[in-house]
């Protein structure tokens, strides 16, 4: 079975007190039990400080956008070499907020995925349609629009060791879940296309669901067959909040 991945997407929040308070809570809630993943994704300055907290724990941690280009002159960003620099292993790719908001085309999507395939970090690929296209019924349109654009570039193959995330944007934020049936609906017809393309692959890939999970509605999401965890926003910024959601994984 597919171990349930519990992912803190924490946004641009932070301080350093905050960032000490949530890892060492975090790191005092889990266990040596091995029933989910833990990951957390702070913003840029407070990646070294989760690094020295969570060293020799079993939490692990990643970076919520990168660069697709090698270092040079591109002021303000952050390239794959950096992450792995300092023990970074995966990252977020094609968050809503940054299609919506800081124009990542499915282009740049594709780009900035097989840029952290190709370095070695586990890139974590966000897709979902927004409420209009809910509406509409294009669900399943919009969603194989954006893996096609990723799987054009990298290939089946660059799915191997990645992770997907489902996040309906009508549910981010919004307090609005998908019902846990209307998630693995979608989950499972994203597993089915990539079957068709490599049982293995689609097999052993987690899809995690993303919009407003907290600790009273993840148990009943994660039982789902092909839900396989969560990205978790505004309730991964308090560690109760979070470990309630983690305990919600056992199962
Ligand atoms: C997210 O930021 O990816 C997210 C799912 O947020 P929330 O849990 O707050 O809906």
């Amino acid at each position: 079975m597919r171990k349930i991945l519990v992912a803190g997407n924490w946004k641009m929040h932070g301080s350093i007190a905050m960032t000490e308070e949530l890892v060492n809570g975090i790191l005092a809630g889990i266990d040596d039990d091995d029933f989910a993943d833990i990951a957390v994704f702070p913003a840029y300055p407070y990646l070294g400080q989760v690094d020295a907290l969570a060293r020799g724990s079993k939490l692990l941690w990643g970076a919520q956008d990168v660069n697709a280009n090698t270092q040079g002159a591109h002021t303000g960003e952050v390239d794959c070499s950096m992450l792995l620099d300092f023990g970074c292993s995966m990252v977020l790719v094609g968050h809503s907020e940054r299609r919506s908001s800081h124009a990542d085309t499915d282009a740049l999507v594709a780009a900035k995925f097989s840029a952290a395939v190709a370095a070695g970090l586990v890139p974590v690929l966000c897709v979902g349609e927004t409420l209009d296209e809910h509406e509409d019924g294009r669900t399943m349109e919009v969603i194989n629009r954006q893996l096609d654009a990723v799987l054009d570039s990298s290939g089946i193959a660059g799915f191997a060791n990645a992770i997907l995330a489902y996040e309906p944007v009508w549910a981010i934020g919004t307090g609005r879940t998908a019902s846990p049936a209307q998630a693995q609906e979608i989950h499972a017809n994203i597993r089915t296309k990539f079957a068709a393309m490599n049982d293995t692959i689609s097999d052993e890939m987690r899809i995690l669901y993303g919009g407003s999970v907290n600790g009273s509605n993840a148990a009943e999401l994660f039982t789902q067959a092909d839900i396989d965890g969560g990205l978790i926003g505004g309730a991964a910024l308090k560690s109760e909040d979070f470990l309630a959601i983690y305990d919600a994984a056992r199962r």
